[in-house]
């Protein structure tokens, strides 16, 4: 699969204190229909066949179904929609965009109880609406993930949260560790909470789900050292652990979590995977200098490597932390996977267009 995500906007209808967007960014329009239209147009020419419609939060676009529709035309097969599921409660809405053609929800979740999730998305009633609309989506036979991202306020709750939901019926998690941008880093003292800290819960959570024979979750955002035995199921600690590939190798889906800005501790020469490794977040070590212990075994690391050099995503999405206007920046960003050179590059162009009201 070549994955095509598009972030519609930044608005968003909860309110999260460590999303890694900021709240000032709300304030740009999103990008025009036209423009997506053209440009889903034109990547399924080129092969594209996955699609992810994101923000902030792409349900609170009234054309959101038309978007869905026009990837259905043009031979999308893969038709993701990242949401908090506030509006999926409506099992009319919630129908609408599976017949316009989305045929996988990735729900975000981030606490069990109201207590916790609504608070940390600061909206009364979330965690009811999101456990209808995944009611509501699975009655609708689509494909269903949850997000949950860590922090200091959940992490403790990781396990009960996972089983909660196992027994609920969903199978498809990504545990998330917070990247320290936008609005995390102005509630840092109540939300931040370090890798070596979440550890432990990460491998009660995971115990959760041999326990119950569940399907592992994947892990987003981590770096081995955090949990070495845990890697196989890490995303975005390589350049090749972006891509999730099926059993005969084919790559499946692309997460785009950043690959740019990262380092490494002295200590990450004694390390194992050091030659794979793409390193921490600069963010992260600016806070938790000292790092993890080293990896001591490595092993070698598996992977689509007849990927090539060829174009394997593609991202659009307005500027971040531009001002209403009579025209908004928009930025496309083109990534190839480089085996030889253990990296993903990017590539970006920005142009300017009329802006969606
Ligand atoms: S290379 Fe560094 S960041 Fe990566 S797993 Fe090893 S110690 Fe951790």
């Amino acid at each position: 699969m070549k994955a095509f995500e598009i972030l519609l906007g930044y608005g968003c209808n909860e309110k999260c204190s460590f999303c890694s967007q900021e709240l000032s960014w709300r304030a740009a329009p999103g990008l025009p229909l036209g423009l997506v239209v053209e440009q889903l147009v034109l990547a399924a020419k080129e092969g594209f066949d996955g699609v992810c419609f994101t923000g902030g939060e792409p349900t609170l676009r009234a054309d959101l179904a038309t978007m869905v529709a026009c990837a259905r035309r043009s031979g999308y097969r893969y038709i993701r929609v990242q949401t908090n599921g506030l509006r999926l409660a409506r099992p009319e809405y919630a129908r609408e965009l599976v017949e316009a053609g989305a045929n996988f929800f990735r729900v975000s979740i981030h606490g069990h109880t109201p207590e916790l999730h609504d608070g940390l998305v600061k909206v009364p009633g979330a965690l009811e609406k999101a456990e209808r609309a995944l009611e509501n989506l699975r009655g609708l036979g689509a494909g269903i993930g949850i997000n949950f991202v860590l922090n200091r306020a959940n992490y403790r709750s990781l396990p009960d949260f996972c089983a909660h939901f196992l027994d609920r019926g969903q199978s498809n998690f990504v545990i998330i560790y917070p990247l320290f941008e936008g609005d995390l880093v102005a509630h840092e003292a109540e939300m931040s909470v370090g890798m070596g800290e979440v550890a432990p819960y990460v491998r009660a959570a995971f115990e959760v789900f041999r326990a119950r024979k569940a399907p592992l979750p994947r892990l987003l955002n981590f770096t081995p050292c955090a949990l070495p035995e845990l890697r196989e199921r890490m995303l975005s600690w390589s350049a090749r652990s972006a891509l999730i590939v099926d059993e005969r190798g084919v790559p499946v889906d692309l997460y785009m979590a950043s690959h740019d800005d990262r380092a490494k501790p002295a200590a990450c020469r004694g390390c194992a995977l050091d030659a794979s490794c793409l390193g921490f977040k600069r963010s992260y070590l600016e806070r938790f200098p000292a790092g993890l212990a080293p990896v001591a075994e490595g092993g070698a690391e598996e992977g689509p490597f007849a990927v090539g050099a060829e174009e394997i995503a593609r991202a659009l999405q307005p500027v971040p932390a531009q001002a209403a206007g009579a025209s908004l920046l928009v930025e496309r960003m083109k990534i190839r996977l480089d085996p030889a050179r253990r990296a993903l590059t990017e590539d970006r162009s920005q142009w300017s267009v009329a802006p969606h009201a």
